[in-house]
């Protein structure tokens, strides 16, 4: 399911990195800095990232399990273990039925119980297959697709509820673009040899699905090339990843008569009555998407929907079964992940949890891991980065007063969330049974589908989080007008309350900076103070921002991976935006301290160096091939060399910090050099 419009800081992690003895990082934490990772001979001018990094880019080794290696996983990899440690002690403790700890401590040993789960095999499946099978006609199909949605499963449509665009306050239902099984359209169509073997993954976990069903190795085979070229059709609906990025076109509020017009091979009264969505009006964000899906609904045959149905449903759910299915989906999304082996049970289920009852977890979490001291140190370099980034507004060349004022009013509106959230969700319509994993997660499931739907129509509540507290990432919402840093990323390599102040903010400064800067992206901008989506920019201002970014999309182009792989410019735009604002306004804020006025070396390092090191030093990344691949069709984030890199040569101090000549290979003159905010 596709959630509401957020910024996040990464999205690299993939549920269930791992191993201990890679890269225990030994040194690192008494300097704060990991000087034997550098690599002196390279000329910081030339790449500062591998300048930085290049010795511990050499010498890391991916672990098995794992798409990547670096800052974040590491990070991440603690946190699992600490988790892990929070949810055993809760599994085996004599807790009262129905309290957090039962909930938390039973799913996760619901999920550890793999000798069970093995004995059902593919048992549970078999009551929906079953519901599937008695289809008879496509009114049939859609009413059991809207039955599967009100549980939490969901097929072909894509359906959400949040902040509506233009009434910040009040809750919307969204329609979006669902239905495929590979990341964007481009998959369906590209020829590449990459590509092609992502295609074929897909039909032989098809087979391989359909097989463990019961299927005949013939039928399925058929089967798994039918999933393919329907989804070869819807995919001819999509929008790309790019085309997502616009909020304006993505926003296309109607009633539900045009609705109907738009898309009359779906009964939409019966499906919304079905799925318990009680609105006159809603925000179809892809209407040709649904215009494409009820033609074809209608011109396919039913027993291909079917198919395609049943695909769907056992693929979504191979995770909860038995060891054949797991297996297949491991060998479907290495494709995109390059990981040689699974990751640990362990290590899934505590994801699992997290993802499912985070706001209990993460109740457990705060108590034991997070700790005042953090915040307090946090809401201070919060708060020293909004002067800093207030200041660089106000001296803007560019920009008019009139814009500047309404830009300072919406930066000093953010709401500023720290840690964790001051309520908790309740998840008291959860019964979780040590006993049954499958179920549990349905029940979870469930839940999670009854509080969304709840909040048809209703005001929005701005105090809710979208990442739960042990999440090691961060964002900005621009309907919330809000940043966002969980717990979880306030640790070490990106916060220790210990570290000098250069260090701080080259590395969650930066992050502080980076998601402030989304409030005035090329998305963010869209946005007013209040989170509805309104032009507050002068048309002059608006026009040479457009121009600025523009400069921005060239230069990302220009930027290769692998074997000549383009950065893509547009697809990564905001992203870039916000790397470039973050590092400027950490720096200033930087700036406004002791140290930051200081020239006292430590390693040999001025402030000012030590700064930028920091910065480097979070974002130093190992990535497989494949994930490089298909992250640069997908990810809205530039791969990291590209996020110091880019950044840095476009930034003034770094010339100053470095000694960057023209003769250096990061240089770009002056009066090129991308200075939006
Ligand atoms: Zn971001």
């Amino acid at each position: 399911m596709k959630n509401k419009l957020i910024l996040i800081l990464a999205s690299v992690l993939i549920i269930g990195q791992s191993c201990k003895n890679t890269s225990k990082e030994t040194g690192v934490q008494k300097s704060y800095f990991d000087v034997s990772g550098m690599d002196t001979s390279i000329s910081p001018g030339d790449n500062f990232y591998e300048y930085v990094n290049g010795t511990w880019l050499k010498g890391a080794k991916i672990p098995d399990d794992q798409s990547a290696w670096g800052s974040f996983y590491t990070l991440y990899e603690e946190n699992l273990s600490k988790l892990r440690g929070i949810l055993e002690e809760s599994a085996s403790a004599k807790v009262e039925k129905g309290s957090l700890e039962q909930k938390v401590g039973d799913y996760y040993a619901s999920g550890m119980d793999t000798l069970t789960i093995e004995k059902i095999g593919a048992e549970p499946l078999k009551p929906v297959l079953e519901q599937i099978n008695a289809v008879k006609n496509h009114n049939e199909l859609v009413k059991l697709i809207a039955e599967l949605y009100a549980r939490g499963e969901a097929y072909e449509i894509g359906f959400y509820v949040g902040a509506d665009d233009k009434n910040s306050n009040q809750n919307i239902a969204v329609l979006y673009q669902n239905g495929l099984s590979l990341p964007e359209k481009d998959y369906y169509t590209r020829k590449d040899s990459a590509t092609e073997a992502a295609r074929n993954a897909l039909v032989q976990n098809a087979i391989t699905m359909f097989t463990l069903s019961g299927e005949n190795e013939e039928a399925a085979k058929r089967y798994a090339q039918q999933v393919l070229a329907l989804e070869t059709e819807i995919a001819k609906h999509h929008r790309s990843p790019v085309e997502l990025r616009n909020p304006q076109t993505n926003y296309n509020k109607m009633s539900m008569a045009q609705l109907q017009k738009l898309s009359p091979g779906i009964d939409w009264k019966l499906v919304f009555d079905i799925m318990k969505v009680k609105t006159d009006s809603i925000n179809v964000a892809q209407p040709a998407y649904y215009e494409g899906l009820s033609k074809l609904l209608v011109s396919k045959p039913i027993d291909v929907w079917k198919t395609k149905l049943k695909y769907d449903y056992i693929s979504s759910n191979a995770n909860l079964l038995s060891k054949a299915f797991r297996d297949a989906n491991f060998e479907f999304d290495r494709i995109f992940s390059g990981q040689k082996s699974d990751s640990k049970r362990w290590k899934k289920m505590v994801g699992r949890v997290d993802r499912g009852l985070g706001e209990l977890l993460g109740q457990l979490y705060v108590k034991k891991y997070f700790n005042d001291t953090a915040k307090k140190r946090m809401d201070e370099l919060v708060k020293n980065l909004q002067v800093a980034f207030e200041k660089r507004i106000s001296a803007l060349a560019w920009m008019s007063t009139e814009t500047k004022t309404k830009a300072i009013t919406k930066l000093n509106t953010f709401t500023k969330k720290i840690g964790y959230p001051e309520k908790w969700k309740s998840y008291d319509d959860v019964a979780i049974d040590r006993n049954n994993f499958f179920e549990n997660a349905m029940s979870v499931r469930a839940h999670d589908y009854k509080e969304m739907i709840d909040k048809v129509g209703k005001p929005v509540d701005k105090s809710e989080w979208g990442m739960s507290p042990p999440t090691v990432n961060a964002y900005y919402n621009p309907s919330y007008n809000e940043i966002v840093f969980p717990a979880g990323i306030l640790q070490f390599p990106f916060f220790d309350a210990n570290a000098d102040d250069a260090i701080n903010y080259g590395a969650i400064g930066m992050v502080i900076g980076h998601e402030m800067t989304h409030g005035f992206d090329d998305q963010g901008s869209q946005y007013d103070e209040k989170g509805n989506m309104v032009n507050w920019w002068t048309k002059e201002d608006g026009e040479k921002f457009k121009e600025k970014t523009t400069g921005l999309v060239d230069l990302y182009n220009s930027y290769t991976i692998l074997d000549g792989l383009h950065v893509k410019g547009d697809l990564t735009l905001g992203e870039n935006i916000a790397d470039i604002g973050g590092l400027a306004i950490a720096y200033d804020a930087f700036k406004m301290t002791k140290q930051g006025q200081d020239t006292i070396k430590i390693d040999g390092f001025t402030p000012d160096q030590r700064f930028f090191l920091g910065y480097a030093q979070v974002w130093r990344m190992k990535s497989r091939d494949e994930s490089l691949r298909s992250r640069i069709t997908t990810d809205p984030h530039s791969p990291e060399m590209f996020r110091v890199n880019g950044p840095a040569s476009n930034f003034d101090p770094f010339y100053a910090a470095f000694n960057v000549k023209e003769s250096h290979k990061m240089y770009i003159a002056p009066e090129k050099r991308a200075k939006i905010w």
